[in-house]
């Protein structure tokens, strides 16, 4: 069973007088890989359950092309789940926990057959078919998990923090293998994280979610480069989120001038900003540069931390006003030495303040 487009319209979940998610409006096209992207308790898990059907709506709908699928059961909807606690049989063989639902399924022993090897071989699990999953690494048990998700050819799979067990170094090795299945079987996925690395390499889009409420929907360069708010950005890197104030001549665009507190900067606005209103600027810290020239925009600080990180330092100094910045430069600095920072107006995001620094 394979569809055009999932659609959820306005998925709602309450607990008691708690918002888990509130309206989540989104569209999947088959072979899509979607993250479902934030911090702890935004809604990510809940978002999945209600499209697994592991939890009722409160209010919204989902679609499968024409179809309503909300009031199906989970087992009718044809997905396959993959979680951060595998929930493998733990008296059974790799190769029985991957062909037990195609033996429910009541196919032939031939075709189970096959198509368990087939799980087996793309999941690079060949030689340790026998075994039982307490004899496996993490690594291996989560192969377990997804060829077990993927034999059964779902319209959907559904992954929840599924590396979230594994060490860093298996991490980015399955990163890279649930991408490349993805591909191979051109599988549509949902997969959810707190990761923003991991959801920036893997997913065709992403989903920001935030108190349970969609923040920003987009590509991963959408998200790199452009988040529609201070904690989009927060989320995606910005490392330096400074409250300024805009200059009385602020404008749209790039060019506005940001200033408080020994800071005078440009950057380019985000939403509407008045003349003379707080903002929070915020950038990377591989954007802003430490300059020789004291006389232009920018910020006097003091190094106070210097991180050898490879191939440059990552560096942390403070305003006489105590504004902390981060930094990457690739000349050493020393702690204690005093250093103007300045920022690329392009890559230096002008937010209207919220007020809200949670
Ligand atoms: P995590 O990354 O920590 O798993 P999450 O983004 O997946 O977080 P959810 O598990 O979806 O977040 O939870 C969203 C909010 O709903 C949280 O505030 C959580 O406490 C609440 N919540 C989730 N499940 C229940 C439940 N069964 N009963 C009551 N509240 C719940």
């Amino acid at each position: 069973m394979t569809f055009d487009q999932l659609r959820l319209e306005g998925v709602t979940r309450r607990f008691g007088s708690h918002d888990a998610l509130t309206d989540l409006t989104l569209t999947i096209e088959r072979g899509e890989f979607i993250a479902l992207l934030g911090p702890s308790g935004c809604g990510k898990s809940t978002a999945l359950n209600c499209l697994a059907g592991l939890l009722p709506l409160s209010s919204g709908q989902i679609w499968q092309d024409g179809t309503r699928l909300d009031p199906l059961p989970p087992e009718r909807r044809g997905f396959g789940m993959v979680f951060q606690n595998y929930a493998l049989f733990p008296h059974l063989s790799v190769r029985k926990n991957v062909a037990f639902g195609l033996q429910m399924r009541g196919l032939s022993r031939a075709e189970v057959r096959r198509r368990t090897d087939e799980a087996i071989r793309l999941v690079h699990l060949e030689d340790q078919t026998g075994k039982l999953p307490g004899q496996l690494s993490g690594g291996q048990q989560q192969r377990v998990a997804i060829a077990r998700a993927v034999v059964l050819e779902p319209a959907l799979v559904l992954m929840d923090e599924p590396l979230s067990n594994l060490d860093a170094k298996l991490r980015l090795e399955m990163r890279t293998e649930i991408r490349r299945l993805h591909q191979s079987l051109g599988l549509t996925t949902v997969y959810v994280t707190h990761d923003q690395e991991e959801a920036l390499s893997m997913a065709d889009r992403l989903v920001v979610l935030r108190g349970g409420r969609v923040q920003q929907i987009g590509t991963p360069e959408d998200l790199h480069t452009r988040p529609v708010n201070r904690h989009v950005a927060d989320f995606m890197g910005f490392r330096n989120l400074l409250r300024l104030r805009a200059d009385a001549a602020a404008a749209e665009g790039t060019g506005v001038v940001v200033e408080g507190d020994g800071v005078r900067l440009r950057g380019t606005t985000v939403g509407a900003v008045a003349a003379g209103a707080t903002v929070v600027a915020a950038i990377r810290p591989e954007e802003l540069s430490v300059v020789e020239d004291t006389t232009g925009d920018g910020v006097a600080a003091t190094v106070e931390v210097v991180e050898y990180r490879g191939r440059e330092f990552a560096v942390e100094a403070r305003t006489g006003s105590g504004i902390q910045l981060n930094i990457r430069t690739s000349v050493r600095p020393v702690p204690g030495d005093k250093i103007t920072v300045t920022a690329d107006p392009e890559h230096l995001l002008v937010f209207p303040d919220d007020g809200d620094d949670t």
